[in-house]
Formats: C-alpha cells, sequence, structure tokens
C-alpha cells in the first residue's frame, strides 16, 4: 500500500524557497490539507504586498489553483472584471481593436493587482509557515532525497523536500539542469502614472478600463490602468542585451530621462506621448528572460522547482502568474495523493511539462508578433484567428 498523506504530516519537513503567488499557493493548499512546510522568503510582508503591476487571473489555471487554496470566493470579491478591457493601436493611435465590456457579465480572466492578489493569499496562511529576511545561498544534497539548506543570515535547516518557487534567478535550478535563463531580445523601461484616474481624465478616457496596447515599428507602450488607480506604463524595446545599461539615458535625472524617452517616439501620436509626459519619476528597466522552451530535468527524490523558476516564459501571453499558481496546485494535490515524494514528484513535473510547454512556445510567438513591424496588425489577426477557431470548435 501507498504511504498515507499523514506520513508527510508527521515525519517530513517541507521548504518552499520564495513566497511570491507560486510560493504562497502551495503553502495554502498544504495547509489545507494539513501538511506541514515552512516558506523560505527573502523579502518582507509590506515589500509582497506592495509589489505593484495587474494580472489577469485565468479561469482553468489561476483561478483553479484558489479554488483549491479556498479562496476562489474572496478573490472573485476583489477581482476587477473590468480591467479586461483592452485597447490596440498603432503609433498613429488607429484603433485595432476595442473590447469593452459593459454587459455586466464576469469574464473568464479578471484582473487583479499582483500585491492584492500576495495580500489576499498572505492573509489566508498562518504566518508560522513564513519566514520573511531569509535569502536562500545554496543547497547540499544529502542522502535519501534530503537538503541542507543555507541561507544569507547563517541559518541552515535540512528538510526531505524542497521546492524551488524562487523565480526567474533561481537558486535552487542549478541542481536540477544547466540549463539558465536567455534575454529575449526585448528590453522593458516601466513608468508609473500615480493617480491617474484623478489627474489624466484625458489619457483614462483614452485608455479605458483596462489595458492599451500600441505597437509599431517593433516598438510599443503598453500600459494597464491599476487597481489602485495608476496606470503602470512599459516602453519596450527590441535591443540587445546591453542597451538598458549603454543607452545613455540618466535615470537618476528622470525629466533629461523621459525627454530622451519622448525622442524615442517621435513620430508617434501625441495622446500615446502622454503616457511618457504624465508619468512619475521613477523609472524601472526591465531585461525579458526567458528559460529554453519545453525544458525538462531528470526527476529528483527530494527536490522540484515550480513557476518561473521550472519555465520562464515571455510575458505576453500572461500566463507565467496562472502556470504557478497552477503547478503549486498540482504539485500540492499530487503530495496529497502519493504521500511519497518520489511518486508525486514525478507525477507533477510530468503534468506540468505537458501543459506549459506548448504555453511557453505560445508566449514566445506572441512577442514576435507584438514586436513587428506592423504589431497592431499582426495581434489583431491572431485574435481574430483564435475567435474562428474558437467559434469552429464551439
Ligand atoms: C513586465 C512583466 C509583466 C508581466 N505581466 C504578467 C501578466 O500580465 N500576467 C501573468 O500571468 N504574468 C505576468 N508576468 C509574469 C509573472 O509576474 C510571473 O510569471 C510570476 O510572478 C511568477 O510567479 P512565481 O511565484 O513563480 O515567481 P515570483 O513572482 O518571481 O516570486 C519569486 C519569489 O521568490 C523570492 N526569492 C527569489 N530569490 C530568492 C532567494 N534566493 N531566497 C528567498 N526568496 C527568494 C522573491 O522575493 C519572490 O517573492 C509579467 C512579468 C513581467 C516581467
Amino acid at each position: 500500500m501507498k504511504n498515507t498523506t499523514s506520513n508527510l504530516q508527521k515525519n517530513n519537513r517541507i521548504a518552499i524557497i520564495g513566497g511570491g503567488p507560486g510560493g504562497l499557493t502551495l503553502a495554502l493548499i498544504l495547509q489545507r490539507h494539513d501538511i506541514d512546510c515552512v516558506i523560505y522568503e527573502r523579502g518582507f510582508a509590506e515589500s509582497i504586498r506592495d509589489q505593484g503591476g495587474t494580472l489577469d487571473i485565468h479561469k482553468d489555471s489561476g483561478q483553479l489553483a484558489l479554488k483549491e487554496a479556498g479562496l476562489l470566493e474572496a478573490f472573485h470579491k476583489i477581482a476587477r472584471y473590468e480591467g479586461e478591457d483592452l485597447l490596440l493601436v498603432d503609433k498613429h493611435g488607429t484603433v485595432y481593436r476595442k473590447e469593452v465590456d459593459d454587459t455586466g457579465k464576469e469574464g473568464e480572466r479578471p484582473e487583479i493587482d499582483r500585491g492584492a492578489l500576495c495580500e489576499l493569499l498572505l492573509n489566508a496562511l498562518d504566518p508560522q509557515r513564513i519566514r520573511f529576511g531569509y535569502k536562500f545561498i545554496a543547497a547540499t544534497p544529502l542522502e535519501n532525497g534530503k537538503h541542507e539548506l543555507h541561507f544569507e543570515n547563517g541559518h541552515v535547516d535540512t528538510v526531505d523536500l524542497v521546492v524551488g518557487a524562487d523565480g526567474a534567478f533561481s537558486k535552487l535550478r542549478p541542481l536540477l539542469t544547466d540549463a539558465s535563463v536567455e534575454y529575449s531580445g526585448l528590453s522593458m523601461v516601466e513608468l508609473n502614472i500615480e493617480d491617474a484616474v484623478n489627474q489624466h481624465s484625458d489619457l483614462i478616457s483614452f485608455n479605458g478600463r483596462g489595458s492599451m496596447i500600441a505597437l509599431s515599428d517593433n516598438k510599443g507602450i503598453l500600459a494597464q490602468l491599476n487597481g489602485n488607480g495608476q496606470i503602470r506604463v512599459y516602453l519596450s524595446f527590441c535591443a540587445d542585451r546591453n542597451w538598458v545599461d549603454m543607452n545613455g539615458i540618466p535615470l537618476d535625472k528622470p525629466q533629461v530621462a523621459k525627454h530622451e524617452f519622448l525622442k524615442l517616439f517621435d513620430d508617434w501620436d501625441e495622446m500615446l506621448k502622454n503616457y511618457i509626459r504624465y508619468a512619475g519619476d521613477r523609472i524601472v528597466t526591465r531585461r525579458i528572460y526567458m528559460l529554453p522552451i519545453g525544458l525538462t530535468w531528470e526527476s529528483r527524490k527530494g527536490i522540484t522547482l515550480l513557476g518561473d523558476a521550472g519555465h520562464l516564459m515571455s510575458p505576453f501571453m500572461g500566463e507565467g502568474v496562472n502556470l504557478s499558481m497552477l503547478d503549486a496546485s498540482v504539485l500540492a494535490l499530487s503530495l496529497v495523493k502519493y504521500g511519497d515524494f518520489e511518486e508525486s514528484i514525478l507525477s507533477y513535473e510530468r503534468r506540468m511539462y505537458e501543459y506549459s510547454s506548448p504555453l511557453a512556445e505560445m508566449s514566445d510567438d506572441s512577442l514576435k508578433r507584438f514586436f513587428d513591424d506592423n504589431g497592431a496588425s499582426r495581434v489583431r489577426d491572431w485574435f481574430e484567428q483564435m475567435e474562428q477557431g474558437d467559434q469552429n470548435e464551439g
């Protein structure tokens, strides 16, 4: 007979590295099944709650995981269904697609700010199950699948299962694979328009209640209205990896930097340039990285990865957070079902490869579609093909 869950409850230590959406969801589902575990998170509760950006949570992945965590109803109460609205334009402001749902019906991909999602998860978690300020630095494999974990603050823990939910630059990943993240060819400059709802009604009426995507000439201005009334803006460029460091734009002088960014969008519509003009002084650069598509590794007892740590992909399908949470749910339920680390990890990893690899491929295709000479028309055509496919299936 197989081991039972109670064996996991009594005799084993499980550590989760990283308290992002994936790690928190895993800990919560294990908590619901009375399986002990601890999250080691390098940041602090306030920083996790404060992280910005809005995420759409999909019915067939992120929402499934929230259901397993017992939080689906609470999520529905704070989710922004109007955030699903979309405006797709080119550099002249010509509209290629406009989605506005005023039927009051609940769509399948409501939005939530990342901070609000993490707060929802954190508030439901027993505080004993998460340790903040513990930066994981290395793990030593021991006998029988155990690992000795080392943290920057000197803490050492020996565990039976360690789960790497530590994001794109996972420190646990090298124990399972030599693969590492590669630069995707896309760099972003993140800007914020504080209190746009009250301060910039012209931009709000253009942007609408959800996302605005302006694409032309292999560049983009991507904007999302967040729940707190700010607009988060991502200026996006196909560029060499060192562009963000070598472009000579002084980010510590925001007015000068914004002037330089405006020059890069010189021939774009004035309303689109307002996304740069109205932005505050906080400017953050990001390179978009991805793991090799279809990455797998030899399964090992006592260690696995989930979310971005296992399948970092381009964000242009909006799948990342949803897959992290789905992974968490599949892994937790596999542990509950098998009560044995070897079998449950093998089963989880097999399923995770199956559903994440095609989505990683689609996300990569989507990046290429967005940042084409005629990104707006390519993205519109793609939406229409998808709708046609859905109708044919239906
Ligand atoms: C610009 C941009 C836009 C995006 N937009 C979307 C979107 O619209 N929809 C979507 O689904 N996804 C989006 N994503 C992707 C999404 O943010 C990620 O896929 C998701 O956050 C992954 O969750 P995770 O829990 O696996 O990892 P993370 O969210 O990266 O969490 C990892 C956690 O581990 C902690 N950690 C890291 N290293 C250590 C360490 N050494 N020790 C201890 N703790 C550690 C971190 O502090 C963090 O809390 C976007 C990403 C980017 C860059």
